[in-house]
């Protein structure tokens, strides 16, 4: 079975090959090279939904796409869905740094922070969505360099390291993104 991923970004197309190819073998996870449409969504499952449209238009394939953000509690939710230009662009420092000060009068009780990743399956036959909560809390400053994006800020429940202090291989069995997978494995893995 030939399932497109809807993202140009290699390393992503790796990381749920490996994670998928683990409990569905059959399954070829390929990448898609057509356009990539505008991703003006409200909400995590919409942006997904916009992705994995998209690519099964483009190819006819069953498509999926991610899509995931940070949402920390005191600050209603955000960044959200805008998690990945919170200050303005690109940029996971200057990311992270606006959301340290944005809490750097928060008391520990109340910095609580989940990463939440949504992965919506495209085919003829239909459309459905998997969501992956990762509870936790935000640090006071930085730490670890593992991971990417608001991981050395992020403390998830149940640990005292950030998530940029755990392996990859941890993050992988714990992670918001890891829980969506699972569930849209064990779906695909019906079809065989
Ligand atoms: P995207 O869904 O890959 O576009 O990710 C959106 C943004 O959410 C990223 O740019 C990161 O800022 C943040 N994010 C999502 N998942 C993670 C994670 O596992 N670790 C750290 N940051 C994440």
């Amino acid at each position: 079975m030939k399932v497109v991923l809807a993202s140009h970004n290699a390393g992503k197309l790796a990381e749920l090959a490996a994670i998928l190819g683990q409990s569905v073998p059959q399954l070829e996870l390929v990448g898609y090279e057509g356009p990539e449409p505008i991703e003006d969504g409200v909400s995590y499952l919409e942006n997904a939904l916009i992705k994995a449209r998209a690519a099964h238009a483009h190819t006819g394939l069953p498509a999926i796409a991610d899509d995931s953000g940070l949402a920390v509690e005191i600050l209603g939710g955000s960044p959200g869905i805008f998690s990945a230009r919170w200050a303005g662009g690109r940029d996971n420092v200057a990311n992270r740094r606006l959301l340290l000060a944005q809490l750097a009068d928060v008391p520990e009780q109340h910095r609580s922070a989940a990463f939440i990743c949504t992965i919506a399956l495209v085919e003829s036959s239909g459309e459905t969505s998997f969501t992956g909560i990762w509870p936790g809390s935000i640090a006071f400053e930085e730490r670890g360099t593992n991971g990417h994006g608001y991981d050395p800020v992020f403390v998830p429940e149940g640990f005292i390291e950030t998530a940029a202090e755990l392996s990859a291989e941890m993050k992988n069995q714990l992670s918001h993104r890891a829980m969506a997978l699972e569930q849209l494995a064990s779906v695909l893995a019906t079809r065989f």
